[in-house]
């Protein structure tokens, strides 16, 4: 006899278990409700974008487009990536909707991004997101509101020991002058550059900035800094920001070497980072993007946006002890004899509609009535609801509490739903 191998499951991309699923639909719940709470709104766009979309957006010489992402050719012949994260897709579909025209938007989606990167302890190849875009404000003010809305989000999930960073990378003009002293910086230490960075000198010498290569630190915290160069109204701008953050009581921390690995960030630039999830630290990182769209071939329009990686929270909140316990059910409805298997479901059914919210599981596939209680018990439920004949037969059916060790008690069928109610509130549900 042949047997077929098991088929793996592809590096990098997780499934999520039931065990697990409780706190990401905590971190997922508290966002959304925290994100409509400032006047956000959901916008669904499509996880698979034409691949030169990312390649005009994120930039050329970036570790996004340079290696991590999944491009293929349809049956079609179309070149298409999947998207490796949320900001591009969300302008092109702003821009193909004819959404811009001077409007303002406040937008987020949630779902998964693919890049091929390293697998490991929080990094992964499909990793979620929850991304957060303001279109049509020229700031600091929604700057401001974003970085406050992240840090309220915190505080609702319960995670400390996360810090707040920010910097100005100014305008593209300044940037331009910028780059070019950076250029001549790195020219006159070229021995020293590792690969990478020899490719993106001459492509681009602000991607060096970011390399996460240990031997070139030294070489890169000696480079000139962005803010000495900055323009004036960027100055402004950053200034306003701070001060906005100061008002609202939120701690940052200015870090003139913060550039972010993407391309179409102007002015500011923010990340947060913890020190519980060793080296993949950041949880959530953004910035303004004032010249993507029109890059895009979109109306010139002012934007901010920001991602977290949902993966990370989810992690971060299990260190802290933060995670929420897993549902289990309040009821569970054991049967004992042929007439109670018979009316089982349909009981089950005028109880969900009597008791909406409740979580009821009935035993279906039969056993022995210890079999029924060993599955009631290891389903975590409060209660159980013992339905035999010859209850049913006096009109009655028993509840028995399953973590205390209060006895078994009787209830007339007609009054299950408030006696139901009643044994739970006294369990401590
Ligand atoms: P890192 O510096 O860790 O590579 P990044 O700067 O590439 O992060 P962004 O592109 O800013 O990350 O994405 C925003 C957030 O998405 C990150 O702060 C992180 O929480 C999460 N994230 C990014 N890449 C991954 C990944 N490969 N796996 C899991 N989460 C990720
Ligand atoms: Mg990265």
């Amino acid at each position: 006899m042949t047997t077929t191998p098991p088929l793996r499951r592809v590096t990098g991309m997780n499934d999520v278990l039931p065990e697990k699923i409780r706190v990401w639909q905590h971190v997922e719940a508290s966002a959304r409700e925290l994100l409509a709470a400032y006047g956000y709104e959901e916008f669904r766009a499509p996880v698979v974008e034409h691949t030169e979309l990312y390649q005009r957006s994120i930039g050329e010489f970036t570790d996004i487009v340079e290696k991590e992402m999944y491009s293929f050719v349809d049956q079609g012949g179309d070149r298409l990536t999947l998207r490796p994260e949320a900001t591009a897709g969300m302008v092109r579909a702003l821009i193909t909707n004819g959404m811009l025209r001077g409007a303002r938007h406040r937008l987020w989606c949630t779902g998964p991004m693919f890049r091929h990167e390293k697998n490991q302890e929080g990094r992964y190849r499909q990793f979620h997101q929850v991304d957060v875009e303001a279109f049509g404000f020229p700031g600091p003010d929604i700057d401001a509101e974003l970085i406050a809305l992240t840090a309220r989000l915190w505080r609702v999930l319960g995670i400390d020991r996360v810090r707040l960073e920010i910097n100005s990378l100014g305008t593209a003009e300044s940037r331009r002058a910028y780059r070019e002293r950076l250029l001549a910086y790195f020219r006159a230490h070229e021995a020293s550059l590792d690969a990478d960075s020899r490719r993106r000198l001459e492509g681009n010498a602000l991607r060096i900035l970011d390399s996460k290569n240990p031997e070139m630190r030294a070489l890169i915290d000696a480079a000139p800094l962005l803010t000495e160069h900055l323009d004036a109204e960027s100055a402004a701008h950053f200034a306003v920001l701070r001060t906005t953050l100061d008002d609202l009581g939120v701690p940052y921390l200015v870090n003139p070497r913060l550039v972010r690995g993407l391309d179409y960030y102007t002015r500011t630039v923010f990340e947060w980072t913890t020190d519980a999830l060793g080296a993949q630290n950041a949880i959530c990182a953004g910035g303004r993007y004032d010249g993507l769209i029109a890059q895009l071939g979109g109306e010139p329009t002012p934007a901010i946006g920001f991602g977290f990686g949902i993966e990370r929270v989810v992690l971060l909140l299990e260190r802290l002890g933060k995670a929420p316990a897993a549902a289990v059910p309040d009821l569970y409805v054991v049967i004992q004899g042929a007439r109670a298997e018979r009316e089982a479901l349909p009981l089950a059914e005028r109880l969900r509609d009597a008791l909406p919210g409740r979580r009821i599981v009935v035993n279906l596939g039969g056993g022995n009535f210890k079999a029924q209680f060993r599955r009631a018990d290891r389903s975590g439920a409060a209660l159980a609801l013992i339905l035999g004949d010859d209850e049913l037969a006096r009109g009655v059916a028993a509840l028995k509490p399953l973590r205390q060790e209060s006895g078994q008690s009787e209830c007339a069928l007609a009054d299950l739903p408030a006696g139901i109610e009643a044994a739970l509130t006294a369990a401590g549900g």
